[in-house]
C-alpha cells in the first residue's frame, strides 16, 4: 500500500468541553506525530474552532476539507479522534461517500483506532458514529430540559461564576454591586456610552466577577440582562418574574434594550471624540463635518472624496465652537422653552409608568400558572395555551415602552449657575447627548480668509426643544 503525499489533518475543538485551545493543539501535534511514524506527508492542517459537530453548525474547514479530498489535492486524512470528525451518522455517510468516490484509502485517528480503509474499521466507525450522534442528542435533551424547568419555576440557571450584583446562589443581592448596576443603568439611559461608564469604572476599581476590568461588550451584556429587573429569561425570550428582587425596575431595563437597540443600528461610526460630532453640516454643500486634528488644533471639516462626499471647502476650529455652542445649549436650557419641553416629558414619565403598571399587572397570570405548572396542578400543554394570548400583549407593551421616553438626558439637570458648574463635571458623552437631545444640527457658514476668532454668526442652530 503506498503512503499518502499529502494528507489532511483535521481537528476541532467542540463548545462543550473545558479547556479547549490547549486541546486543538493537543490533537494536530498528535496527528503530526502519527504521521511521522506513518511515513505520511501532510499537505493542510484543518482546524474549526468552537463548533459542535452536533449542533448542526457550519464547519468551514470540514467542508474545505471535504472539497479538497474530493479534488484530489488530498489523500489521506488524519484525526485525533473519530468524535473530533463527525458526530451524526448523516455527516459520516457524507463523509464516507467523500473519500470512496476520490477513492481515498488512508484515514486514520491517533485514539480509538478506526481504520477506514479495512472493512472492519469502516463498520466499527460506522457504529461509532451512531453511538456518538446517540449520545450528544440525549445529552443535549436532558440539558435542554433541565434548563427549560428552572426557567419557568424562575430558579436560576446553575453557574460556576456568580452574576454580578448577586452571591453565588444567583438569588441574594451584593448590596454594593447592586447600587452601582442601579446607578449605571440610569447613567446609561442618560446618555452616557458603555465606553465611558467602563472608564469610569476603572477609575473606581470596579471589577468583573472574575476580577477583570470592564469592557463594552460585558457591560452591555450586564446591564440588558433581564435578571436585573427580577425577570427570568430563557433562549431571550422573557419566561416571567424570577424568584429573586429586581435590581433595578422593569421599566428602567425596557429603556436600557431600546437605547441599545437603537445605538447597534448606529454602531459603525467611529467613537465620539468631539464634542459636537456628526452634528455639524457644511454650510457650502450640506454635507457632515468630520473631526481632525492637525498639529495641536483640532477642527472640524469637510471632506471630499468617496468616503465623504462632501465639497472639501469649510474648516472651523474646533474649541471655541464648541464654547459657544455650550453657551447656548446652557441659555437654552434655562429657557421656558425647555421648561415646558422638560414639563411636557413628565407626560411621558407617566405613559411609561402607567405602562410599566400594565405590564406587571399582564404578567401576573403568567407567574400564577408558572407556579401552577411548578406544583403539577396544570400540564405543559394547557400551561402553553393559557399562556400565549397574554404573552402577545406582554410582548406589545414592552415594545411600546421602549418607545417612549426621548429626554431622558435631562434627567437631573439644575438650572442657571448651578448647571453651569455642573456642565463641567459631565464628560463628553453625556454632554454631547444633551446637545443631541437639544439641537437637531448646527450649519456652519465659510469663514473669512485670515479671520483669527470665531464669528458667532457662522453658527446657525436648529433647535429640537
Ligand atoms: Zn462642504
Amino acid at each position: 500500500m503506498t503512503t499518502p503525499r499529502s494528507a489532511a489533518v483535521y481537528a476541532r475543538i467542540s463548545s462543550d468541553q473545558a479547556g479547549e485551545g490547549l486541546g486543538v493543539q493537543r490533537q494536530v501535534e498528535d496527528c503530526l506525530r502519527l504521521a511521522e511514524g506513518l511515513g505520511w506527508t501532510v499537505g493542510e492542517e484543518y482546524v474549526d474552532n468552537d463548533f459542535s459537530a452536533y449542533s448542526g453548525k457550519p464547519r468551514p474547514r470540514y467542508q474545505q476539507m471535504l472539497t479538497d479530498l474530493a479534488s484530489g489535492d488530498r489523500d489521506g486524512v488524519l484525526v485525533y479522534h473519530l468524535d473530533r470528525l463527525t458526530r451524526r451518522p448523516r455527516e459520516l455517510e457524507e463523509f464516507l461517500e467523500v473519500i470512496d468516490a476520490a477513492k481515498v484509502r488512508h484515514v486514520k485517528f491517533v485514539a480509538g483506532d478506526a481504520d477506514l480503509g479495512s472493512g472492519d474499521g469502516l463498520l466499527v466507525a460506522r457504529i461509532m458514529g451512531a453511538v456518538a450522534a446517540g449520545e450528544s442528542a440525549a445529552k443535549s435533551r436532558r440539558v435542554k430540559r433541565k434548563l427549560m424547568q428552572n426557567a419557568e419555576l424562575g430558579l436560576p440557571h446553575g453557574r460556576s461564576v456568580r452574576p454580578f450584583g448577586f452571591e453565588q446562589d444567583a438569588i441574594t443581592h451584593r448590596p454594593d454591586e447592586a447600587s452601582v448596576l442601579r446607578e449605571l443603568a440610569q447613567r446609561f439611559v442618560a446618555g452616557e456610552s458603555l465606553r465611558s461608564l467602563c472608564t469610569d469604572l476603572e477609575e473606581r476599581g470596579v471589577k468583573t466577577v472574575k476580577g477583570a476590568p470592564w469592557h463594552t461588550h460585558s457591560l452591555r451584556y450586564v446591564l440588558s440582562n433581564p435578571r436585573l429587573a427580577g425577570l427570568r429569561s430563557h433562549n431571550g425570550q422573557t419566561v416571567g418574574k424570577a424568584v429573586w428582587e429586581p435590581i433595578i425596575t422593569e421599566e428602567l431595563h425596557h429603556r436600557v434594550l431600546a437605547l441599545i437597540a437603537s445605538r447597534k443600528m448606529s454602531s459603525r461610526r467611529t467613537p465620539r471624540a468631539y464634542l459636537l460630532s456628526g452634528m455639524l453640516r457644511c454650510g457650502k454643500c450640506g454635507g457632515t463635518l468630520f473631526s481632525s486634528r492637525r498639529q495641536d488644533s483640532r477642527r472640524y471639516v469637510c471632506l471630499s472624496g468617496p468616503d465623504h462626499r462632501g465639497c472639501g471647502g469649510l474648516t472651523v476650529v474646533a474649541a471655541p465652537l464648541e464654547q459657544l455652542i455650550t453657551d447656548y445649549a446652557l441659555f437654552r436650557l434655562d429657557s421656558p422653552a425647555v421648561a415646558n419641553a422638560i414639563a411636557g416629558r413628565s407626560s411621558a414619565d407617566e405613559e411609561s409608568s402607567r405602562l410599566g403598571e400594565q405590564l406587571s399587572q399582564e404578567r401576573e397570570p403568567l407567574d400564577y400558572l408558572a407556579e401552577e405548572f411548578g406544583v403539577a396542578r396544570i400540564d405543559r400543554r394547557h400551561w402553553e395555551k393559557a399562556r400565549r394570548p397574554v404573552e402577545g400583549r406582554v410582548k406589545d407593551l414592552e415594545k411600546r415602552l421602549g418607545k417612549v421616553t426621548r429626554t431622558d438626558s435631562l434627567t437631573g439637570l439644575g438650572t442657571g449657575e448651578a448647571l453651569r458648574d455642573q456642565w463641567a463635571g459631565l464628560n463628553l458623552s453625556r454632554q454631547s447627548a444633551i446637545l443631541r437631545t437639544l439641537i437637531a444640527h448646527i450649519t456652519i457658514a465659510p469663514g473669512q480668509r485670515g479671520a483669527r476668532a470665531l464669528d458667532p454668526d457662522r453658527a446657525e442652530v436648529t433647535w429640537l426643544l
